[in-house]
């Protein structure tokens, strides 16, 4: 069985209060379980709860072994790894897997500059568990046990990865924090500097790009996707900022025979109260009971399931 439980599924920054309570305030942070095996992706402010989680179940039963699989290295997707407990374990396993970084530093030495003293009491040298780090391009890799993970370089402000799991016939695929592929140059033709060779060679790599991306999340169970923004908001001063808008992802997974859609990365200012309103706004109907059920009319045709993501929320793909 492959499946997927949400500790964080907030953007940028944690958004804990009252406005927040029912989807959530934890930065992201996934627990993946294929069958026995663990993988985390993102260590957020989510991490330290399932690492509580993981002290008081799992270590019963024997030491904790996981896959952690960062997207990127901006602060949402790290912060909370400090206060992972499973760190001041010392039969904890963890393998560390990252994308390579565009100035030269390894993944070890950028969570080892988040515990500089500055910023943090603890060392990264005083952590008694046993980490491996890797970084990594556009790859596959044998997990082993029937595990596979591809990655995809995402559309984002630093390279950032995307990644499909693949496990006996079933997948969960990560594409966040990302982007759509826009044209970058000028379209309109009474623009001072428009030059159509340019315009149609810009439309032209954008549509290849996000072509590239949709391929990557074909046939896929369960599709977790950056929706930041709604379009309104992307239009108002957000374009660049390397995130996306439910105008523009929910009709993109239509034709990638996507099962599940699920809605990540909520802006921090985005309250429940407003997720509830794009919930009805994308005609959501009670259908699929695994997570209060959301099915929009446009995905109905398709199959597709929108899943606003909460918290707490599992999902089997
Ligand atoms: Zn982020
Ligand atoms: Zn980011």
């Amino acid at each position: 069985m492959l499946s997927v439980r949400f500790w964080g599924v907030r953007g940028s920054i944690p958004a804990p209060g009252s406005s927040t309570v029912i989807f959530g305030g934890n930065t992201s942070c996934l627990e993946i379980r294929a069958d026995e095996r663990l993988v985390i992706v993102d260590l957020g402010t989510g991490v330290r709860l399932l690492g509580n989680y993981l002290m008081a179940n799992d270590f019963k039963k024997g030491p904790i072994d996981a896959d952690i699989f960062v997207t990127h290295t901006h602060w949402d997707h790290l912060i909370g790894f400090p206060l992972f407990s499973p760190l001041f374990i010392s039969s904890t396993m963890l393998r560390i897997w990252g994308p390579i970084s565009t100035t030269g530093e390894t993944l070890e030495s950028i969570l080892k500059m988040q515990l500089d003293h500055n910023f943090w009491p603890i060392r990264l040298s005083e952590l008694s568990a046993q980490i491996k780090y890797e970084q990594m391009q556009e790859t596959t890799l044998d997990l082993g046990d029937g595990l596979f993970v591809k990655t995809k370089y995402l559309n984002h402000s630093t390279l950032c990865l995307g990644y499909r799991f693949e496990y006996k016939g079933k997948s969960i695929v990560t594409v966040y924090d990302h982007e759509p592929f826009m044209n970058l140059f000028p379209t309109d033709v009474n623009a001072s500097d428009y030059d159509e060779v340019t315009a149609e060679e810009g439309e032209r790599v954008a549509k290849e790009e996000n072509e590239k991306i949709a391929a990557f999340f074909k046939n896929v169970d369960v599709l977790i996707h950056d929706c930041q923004y709604t379009e309104a908001e992307y239009h108002n001063g957000r374009h660049g900022w390397g995130h996306s808008f439910y105008e523009r992802v929910i009709p993109s997974v239509r034709d990638a025979s996507v099962k599940k859609l699920v809605i990540f990365h909520h802006d921090p200012d985005r309250s429940d109260e407003d997720l509830i309103r794009l919930e009805k706004e994308w005609q959501v109907k009670d259908d699929c009971p695994s997570t209060g059920g959301l099915l929009s009319k446009l995905n109905r045709l398709n199959r597709t399931a929108v899943i606003i993501a909460k918290e707490g929320m599992t999902i089997t793909a």
